[in-house]
This record gives structure tokens, sequence and C-alpha cells, in this order.
């Protein structure tokens, strides 16, 4: 597995360099709006702290990232009135990773919408 590129760029919005719109930012983590919305209301939830995918973060970072994931699944499913929600996180280019900060996916659903490719 590669190093972690800190040139990677959720590194550069973590660091204000790309812009996002942010929906969520807490001292350990932060939650904005994907570029390319699998579904109405897709959201991208990352740890500050620097790790390329699940195989090299640290444990302790581990609890606060879910509870963001939580709150976002939530605070998403209510703002898009939405019927559930898809979490989803890739690790490495074969399970689909594209972006080399590790992130997972939260994407309220709605009943009969497919999610686009
Ligand atoms: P992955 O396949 O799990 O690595 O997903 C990376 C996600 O990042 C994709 O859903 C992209 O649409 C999204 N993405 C790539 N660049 C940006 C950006 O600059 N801002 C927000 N989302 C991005």
């Amino acid at each position: 597995m590669s190093a972690y590129d800190t040139n990677n760029i959720f590194a550069k919005i973590l660091r204000g360099e790309i812009p996002s719109h942010r929906v969520y930012e807490d001292e350990a983590t932060v939650a904005f709006m994907d570029v390319m919305p699998q579904a109405e209301g897709h959201v991208l939830v990352l740890p500050k702290a620097p790790s390329r995918n699940i195989f090299d973060a640290d444990p302790a970072t581990l609890p606060a990232l879910i509870a963001t994931v939580q709150k976002i699944a939530i605070a998403a499913k209510a703002a898009f009135d939405a019927h559930g929600v898809t979490i989803m996180q890739f690790n490495e280019p074969p399970a689909g990773q594209s972006v080399f900060h590790l992130h997972f996916h939260v994407i309220p659903r709605r009943e009969g919408v497919p999610l686009r490719p």
C-alpha cells in the first residue's frame, strides 16, 4: 500500500486550498458535499487526521468519525426527506477508492430512485 499523499484532493480541501461545501466540522472530523453526487444530498465524511484509508487509520480516530457519520446520516435523511441512507466506504483501487484520504459516503435514498453510477 502506498504512503499517505499530502497532496490528495481531500488533504487540499482540509487545508482550505480547494473550496468545498462544508456541512459539518468539529475538532476531529469534516463533512462536505460530494461534487459528483450519486443521489441528492450525497455527503462525504472525513477524519482530519491523515490516513489513506481504513488500513492505516489510527483506531483512536475512528469513534469520532463514525459518530459524525451517524450525525450526517440523521441530518441528511431529514434534510432531503429521504426514506433511507446508504453508507459506503472504499479501500484501495480494486475496491473502488479514487481519493486517498479515508472517507465515508453518506447518501440519502428515496424509494425507487437508484444511485447514479
Ligand atoms: P471514492 O471512490 O470513495 O474514493 O470517492 C471519492 C469521491 O470524492 C467521489 O464520489 C467524488 O465525486 C468525490 N470528489 C472528488 N473530488 C471532489 C471534490 O473536490 N469535492 C468533493 N467531492 C469530490
